[in-house]
């Protein structure tokens, strides 16, 4: 796949609450457009303190485990070609401790310097309900309503969505814009980065069933709600990023 410079001058900013979250959800395409020239990052609140220890022949002890999926983290957004993340430094299921304030302040400071085109997020039920993600996603919606005040130019807020059918066939009991995308990216070109990356997140078990799954699935699209725009009409990533 060629290296282009499309969008040279763009910025897309992920923010997410343990290792890995950035890769089921956007790891194609964190890819797709590193590759044609955008700016990657990717915030991430904690460093999954509480995962399981280890996959196959690695084993790591509970105190090892932040330091493995940090790393895990760093090898992996290396392999989007993506920015080194920015990590916020909470504990696992301890980010809803937080104010919501305190949070988007950080977040808001983050968006500020890097002028992302496009923030993806979770949405209000993150998915799978865990307290993390929607803390995740109260704080950056918060901040994005700031950001969006104070910037030159348009800029776009995706959630996280899967179809209905996705979210059934994992039990993920969600409903409202999580489960309506309006905005899909084919994986084609990019799915085996998005396998090597759940594999290179050795130390977690979801991550490896995930990639089983994913090697199984044919037309495979990472998908997103794009806030703040009414009826099920797609529009494309690339749109998001236009001038
Ligand atoms: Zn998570």
């Amino acid at each position: 796949m060629n290296n282009t410079n499309t969008y040279i001058n763009k910025s897309i900013l992920g923010i997410f609450a343990h290792p890995d979250d950035e890769t089921s959800g956007a790891g194609c395409t964190f890819t797709k457009f590193a590759r044609m020239g955008a700016n990657v990052t990717v915030i991430t609140a904690t460093r999954g303190e509480l995962g399981t220890l280890g996959t196959g022949d690695l084993s790591v002890s509970r105190e090892q485990l932040p330091g493995v999926r940090e790393n895990e983290l760093r090898q992996v957004l290396a392999l989007f070609g993506a920015n080194p993340p920015i990590l916020l430094g909470y504990k696992d299921q301890e980010v809803q401790h937080e104010e919501t304030e305190v949070i988007a302040g950080t977040l808001l400071n983050y968006m500020k310097r890097i002028e992302p085109d496009v923030v993806i997020t979770f949405g209000p039920q993150g998915i799978s309900k865990h307290s993390d993600h929607i803390a995740i996603h109260n704080a950056s919606l918060s901040a994005f309503n700031f950001y969006k005040l104070d910037i030159a130019k348009k800029v776009n807020l995706l959630y996280i969505a899967i179809p209905e059918s996705v979210a059934k066939e994992f039990d993920l009991d969600i409903d409202g814009p999580e489960i309506k995308p309006n905005v899909y990216v084919p994986a084609r070109d990019d799915i085996n980065v998005k396998i090597k990356a759940l594999r290179t997140y050795k130390s977690q078990e979801d991550a490896q069933e995930f990639a089983e799954w994913l090697k199984n699935s044919m037309d495979y699209y990472e998908s997103f709600r794009l806030v703040g725009v009414d009826g099920d009409e797609p529009v494309a990533f690339e749109d998001l990023l236009a001038d």
